[in-house]
């Protein structure tokens, strides 16, 4: 059960304040044993002294691909504690399910009214994603995904925005996380990614200064491609301003993991990318980026800056190697 995973006295109190709310996010025990599945020893310490907690908060079931290797870190290497908000069911990425309606043997287009299965086969895939990541609690929003778009503020205007600009706030105020992550709200990117990064940061703002965890986007890049464009802001929402326009960290992926010097992060990567098989093109495409980036933003203000230092510190010193 999930909530027994929130040990301490105070956050006990916390658990029945939060689970007694009508609205309020329901923890799903993503590492809850099951038969069948390999059972993972992880050395993860789930409470309050774990030397780094985040929460990925996303717009779609995959997007936590974009800092697979970086959450693998956390919850395997550093014994930290990620959880991830999912905000739409993902029924809007259809347009590659053709190859996963044979391996599903279910109907995935909407065209044939396939969007409440691929909904399901999308959470189904998450959880088992993020099974690999360690991912301690996922929670899902349940607002609709309505297919590919620009525009910031489609979000805005197809969502009930109200419960999770709450559930956020609820969240961040109850367990005191070191990190917020979410994907990087560049112009070419997804709209609802931008939304998500405005609503994080919005609610990650609406906290006293220092409490503010910090506020970190991610954004992948293919090896040969350099350094990714600069990023200082998304036109139209100032707290998307980033301390600095480039990345403040990059983490390669063909680092060697702690369990083995031959063996790279990016076949932890590949892995979450597989269980992924209703998004098609995305296996193709997310399998060559090499390098995670990592931006800071200047929502999180002085103490989310001090957290990022300091998790920055932590990594350096249990690194196995760095490029
Ligand atoms: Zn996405």
């Amino acid at each position: 059960m999930a909530a027994n995973s929130f040990r301490s006295a105070t956050r006990h109190r916390h658990r029945d304040l939060v689970l007694s709310h009508d609205h309020t996010p329901r923890p799903f025990a993503a590492n809850a044993k099951r038969r069948h599945e390999p059972q993972v020893q992880i050395d993860v310490r789930q409470e309050a002294d774990a030397p780094v907690r985040a929460l990925l908060v996303v717009a779609h079931p995959d997007d936590e691909s974009e800092c697979a290797a970086l959450v693998y870190r956390i919850t395997h290497e550093l014994g930290g504690v990620v959880d991830q908000i999912v905000v739409t069911n993902g029924e809007g990425g259809h347009q590659y399910s053709a190859l996963a309606e044979a391996y599903y043997r279910l109907p995935l287009n909407p065209d044939r009214d396939g969007q409440e299965a691929l909904a399901g086969i999308r959470r189904d895939e998450l959880i088992r994603a993020g099974r690999i990541l360690g991912i301690r609690h996922h929670y899902f929003l349940d607002q609709k995904d309505t297919g590919p778009t620009l525009d910031p503020s489609a979000g805005l205007g197809d969502w009930d925005i109200a419960t999770i600009r709450r559930q956020l706030q609820m969240l961040l105020g109850l367990e005191k996380y070191d990190l917020v992550l979410f994907l990087m709200p560049t112009p070419d990117t997804h709209g609802h990614h931008k939304t998500v990064a405005a609503l994080a940061l919005e609610a990650l703002a609406g906290l006293e200064t220092a409490e503010r965890p910090a506020a970190v986007g991610v954004q992948t890049a293919r090896t040969g491609t350099g350094q990714p464009e600069n990023f200082s802001e998304l036109e139209g929402y100032p707290l998307t301003r980033t301390t600095s326009p480039e990345p403040t960290w990059s983490f390669d992926r063909s680092t060697p993991l702690a369990c083995h010097p031959a063996i790279e992060y990016s076949i932890v990567v590949n892995w979450v990318i597989a269980e992924h098989k209703s998004q098609g093109l995305f296996q193709m495409e997310s399998g060559k980026r090499s390098h995670e980036h990592f931006w800071l933003f200047e929502a999180g203000g002085e103490a989310g800056s001090r957290r990022w230092r300091e998790f920055l510190q932590l990594v350096g010193q249990t690194a196995a190697q760095e490029k």
